[in-house]
């Protein structure tokens, strides 16, 4: 199933209203099929601006936040590696693989690490790599990377996440407990570690442990 031509104009004309500015955001989620990653039941809502169940207690983010979140970790001649924790259904997975050279993202959750996986395999895309494994780690063995984006809250940031950053690494992540949580946006300078806040958000908790 294609994504119509109407639908999808809508679709980017809406999170241009939202304020997305960036061509080459814009272009990467004009060009990968949201109703993709989305239950057949609730396809018909794939182009809707809401968050979506994917099963096992999680969502697909919004359609904004997603593009929202890629585009305050763009910067363009610095997209090499991200790494991206909480996989889900793999649909911001397939924007950033669009855009940086290697993605590396961790998933807790086994079910959604093997099926999200089968479908960007289905896309051919290749530049994925796959981890099942506890995100509070990280993933050292890749490291550093030029960005990394977390798709589910932690209390507090990691510290082995701000490690993992390159030298002019930027970070976003949602922070907070369920009641309410922000979005952060961090860059690693030589001096250290400049962090902003943006938004009132809501995501689901950053959980220990793999099941
Ligand atoms: N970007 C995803 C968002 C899914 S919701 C999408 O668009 O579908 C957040 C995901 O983070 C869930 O799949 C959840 O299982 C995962 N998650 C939560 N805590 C985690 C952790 N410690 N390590 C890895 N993944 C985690």
């Amino acid at each position: 199933m294609e994504m119509n031509e109407n639908i999808k104009n809508t679709f980017i004309e809406n999170l241009r209203k939202q304020g997305i500015k960036n061509k080459q955001v814009l272009d990467s989620m004009s060009s990968i099929s949201r109703e993709m990653f989305i239950e057949p039941a609730l396809r018909m809502r794939a182009y809707d601006q809401d968050a979506l169940p994917i099963g096992h207690s999680q969502t697909i983010s919004s359609p904004f936040i997603v593009a929202k979140m890629t585009e305050e970790i763009f910067e363009q001649d610095n997209m090499n590696k991200v790494l991206e924790i909480g996989t889900g259904c793999g649909y911001q997975t397939a924007i950033l693989a669009t855009l940086f050279k290697k993605v590396i993202t961790v998933e807790r959750i086994k079910a959604l690490h093997e099926k999200s996986q089968k479908i960007l395999h289905e896309l051919e895309m290749k530049n994925i790599k796959f981890i099942h494994a506890n995100g509070f780690d990280g993933y050292e063995n890749e490291s550093p990377y030029d960005a990394i984006i977390l798709t589910a809250a932690p209390k507090k940031i990691p510290d082995s996440l701000i490690r993992q950053l390159s030298l002019n690494g930027r970070m976003i992540l949602p922070l907070g407990d369920d009641g309410s949580q922000k979005l952060f946006r961090l860059k690693k300078t030589r001096t250290g570690v400049n962090k902003k806040d943006l938004d009132d958000v809501r995501f689901v908790p950053m959980l220990d442990g793999v099941v």
